[in-house]
């Protein structure tokens, strides 16, 4: 028995990375996942099969997300796969950018940043509310960077504390349904959005590193085992909060 038997999820972003790691753990705790992605099919045909062997099932959802109607898309997407109409688990995961600083970020890399990161997930959920099911999860992915002064991030960091914000007002709303909604705030994580400057790069891997306070860089399975928490019966009664899965960065 996994503890999210009889689910069904829907991870944003699911075909990469964090997300990825979201996806396969959610698959072996029992919930049926929907592996959203934008334009990498294989990767995410990949995490559908390795859910597959590993007993879960699972199906994939093309949508670009950060166009007007891109949530729409995306539930149209979903509504033509799942085999019992509904969700339980939305997992807001899927987001661009990093470096934003200042001096350089146009006003179009802008929009970007927050049509991606705070539009999409917004609308998401909007579209998603008919769907989701009484007793269900939302699970916002942010970042630390919303809570420290990273100025070479900056207009990246907004979009983090803006969806924090979003967390708090849905879960004052859902509350009444039984559903809860976090915010899941990971620190540095391997994965493709960071592979131009961390790997192959000793000296950056120590100085990420060094950020933590258990001295290492964050995996996707560290911040899968948090969702899964956040999405079992288990976390009931934990709503409305950021949840800092960082390894203790800034302490
Ligand atoms: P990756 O770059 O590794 O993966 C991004 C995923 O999002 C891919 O599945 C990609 O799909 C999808 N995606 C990207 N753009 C769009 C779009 N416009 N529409 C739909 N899907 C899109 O990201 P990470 O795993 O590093 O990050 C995941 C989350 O974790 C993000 O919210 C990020 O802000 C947050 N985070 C990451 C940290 C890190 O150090 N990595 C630190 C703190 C927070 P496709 O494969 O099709 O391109």
């Amino acid at each position: 028995m996994g503890t999210l038997d009889g689910k069904v999820a829907l991870v944003t972003g699911g075909s990469r990375g964090i997300g990825r790691g979201i996806a396969e753990r959610l698959g072996r705790d029992g919930a049926v996942v929907a592996v959203a992605f934008a334009r990498e099919t294989a990767a995410a045909e990949e995490v559908v099969e390795r859910i597959r062997k590993d007993g879960g099932r699972a199906f994939a959802v093309q949508a670009e997300l950060g166009e007007h109607g891109d949530a729409r898309a995306l539930w149209d997407a979903f509504d033509a796969r799942v085999e019992r109409p509904g969700v339980d688990i939305i997992v807001n995961n899927a987001a661009v950018g990093r470096s934003s600083d200042l001096e350089s970020l146009t006003e179009d890399e802008f929009d970007r940043l927050f049509a991606v990161n705070v539009r999409a997930p917004f609308f998401v959920v909007q579209q998603g509310l008919g769907r989701l099911r009484d007793g269900g999860r939302v699970i916002n992915i942010s970042s630390g960077a919303a809570r420290l002064a990273l100025p070479e991030i900056m207009a990246y960091g907004a979009t983090k504390g803006a969806l924090d914000t979003f967390t708090l007002n849905l879960a004052k709303q859902l509350g009444p349904r039984g559903i809860t909604v976090n915010s899941v705030a990971p620190g540095i994580v391997d994965t493709d959005t960071n592979a131009g400057w961390l790997r192959g790069n000793p000296e950056a891997q120590a100085q990420a590193a060094s950020q933590s306070a258990l001295g290492r860089i964050g995996r996707p399975e560290d911040i899968a085992g948090v969702v899964s928490f956040l999405a079992s019966d288990d976390a009931r009664w934990v709503t409305g909060r950021v949840v800092d899965v960082t390894g203790g960065a800034g302490l």
